[in-house]
């Protein structure tokens, strides 16, 4: 997906989000931010689509619709904020139909979502110990 297309889809998505009491009360913790900081956005992305392809890319994932924590890392956080944390959820609020697998190309936007919300709640991650930039 091309970096504008994305980047007005999120937009798009983010004010959808935003009208939601539920989608819109999730926040990163102090430490979550840590973490961030700590692994950078290269490995954050790298995570958040291991996460998906393992609990969310099966046409049945195990325990569907009850497979994202609540919190213990910052991507488990991000599915519950982007509405991308269950099938149903990808059927409800993304158009993605339960009952098969994700595409590749399913799975590269649902993680740039996560990412973009992660980068959006960590805010300034200056004050953490850090790698390099924090730049992807
Ligand atoms: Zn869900």
């Amino acid at each position: 997906m091309e970096g504008t297309e994305l980047a007005t889809e999120w937009r798009a998505l983010r004010e959808r989000l935003a009208r939601s009491r539920f989608r819109s009360r999730f926040r990163l913790s102090d430490e979550d931010r840590a973490y961030a900081a700590r692994c950078g956005w290269e490995t954050l992305a790298a995570q958040a689509g291991k996460i998906v392809r393992e609990r969310l890319a099966p046409a049945a994932p195990r325990n569907d619709g009850r497979q994202t924590p609540m919190r213990g890392h910052p991507v488990f956080v991000a599915q519950h904020a982007t509405a991308t944390c269950c099938r149903g959820c990808l059927a409800k609020w993304h158009g993605i139909p339960a009952g098969r697998p994700l595409s590749d190309a399913e799975i590269a936007r649902i993680v740039a979502v996560q990412l973009a919300w992660m980068r959006e709640a960590a805010g300034d991650l200056s004050g953490f110990p850090h790698q390099g930039t924090l730049g992807i």
